[in-house]
């Protein structure tokens, strides 16, 4: 079975003092074990050792990029093995954020996994459409070419987490439906045991995001292949925990 994973991105915000009343508010909450939800929480780099110094030790957290490469002269970069020398376990990359404003193409997303892996990071790897593709149809078209270059460049998925973020979902509080999600989470487990194997379609977790709420996750989650969450919004508040319990 495949474990349920609800990730929180906190993209670009916070402060100091914000940051510690988060990580107060999720070291006193009470979640399923471990056993039953793997939480990864996302701080803005510059909040990384602040936050692995006063997280509980049963969440894990994750970087919101690195650089595609082996650091040196890339000024303004963060790299893999800095997140690794840091004792951070997890990263996400090819953020739609990261793909429309900042143009990481399918190739460059598909260096960064390859990259990151290699170093021993585990990748939380966002993939998904944006509403003028879904309304031409070519929503599962567009996932697959996304999670293709990836598949290219990786020969190991057990390190990899797929995300699903409609990109007209994110930040908007217009949530997918259940049926929207599941299908296309399906459409993207077929495509993995064609092209990669049945294998890793049936053990790789894929999780949604877009507009999750404590309002919408349970019947998200009850979607049979719906692994959990990435949350953004949600995740900077208390219904977050809410969002960890819709696990069981
Ligand atoms: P929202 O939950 O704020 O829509 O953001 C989703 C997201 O982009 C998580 O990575």
């Amino acid at each position: 079975a495949r474990k349920f994973f609800v990730g929180g991105n906190w993209k670009c915000n916070g402060t100091i003092d914000h940051v510690k009343k988060i990580v107060t508010m999720l070291n006193e909450s009470e979640v399923p074990s471990e056993d039953i939800v793997e939480v990864v929480v996302s701080p803005p780099f510059v909040f990384l050792p602040l936050v692995k110094a006063l997280l509980r030790s049963d969440f894990a957290i994750a970087a919101q990029n690195c650089w595609v490469r082996r650091g040196g002269a890339f000024t303004g970069e963060i790299s893999a093995e800095m997140l690794v020398n840091l004792g951070i376990p997890w990263v996400i990359l090819g953020h739609s954020e990261r793909r429309s404003l900042l143009g990481e193409s399918n190739d460059f997303v598909a260096d960064k996994v390859g990259y990151a892996l290699s170093q021993g990071l585990m990748v939380i790897a966002c993939v998904g459409e944006t509403l003028e593709q879904r309304e031409a149809g070519s929503t599962m078209d567009v996932v697959a070419a996304q999670t293709k270059a990836i598949a290219e460049k990786i020969t190991h998925w057990t390190n990899i987490v797929l995300a699903y973020e409609p990109v007209w979902a994110i930040g908007t509080g217009k949530v997918a439906t259940p049926a929207q999600a599941q299908e296309v989470h399906v459409g993207l487990r077929k495509w993995l045991s064609e092209y990669v194997s049945s294998e890793v379609a049936s053990s790789t977790r894929i999780i949604y995001g877009g507009s999750v709420n404590a309002a919408n996750c349970k019947e998200l989650a009850a979607q049979p292949d719906v692994d959990g969450f990435l949350v953004g919004g949600a995740s900077l508040k208390p219904e977050f925990v809410v969002i960890i319990k819709s696990a069981t």
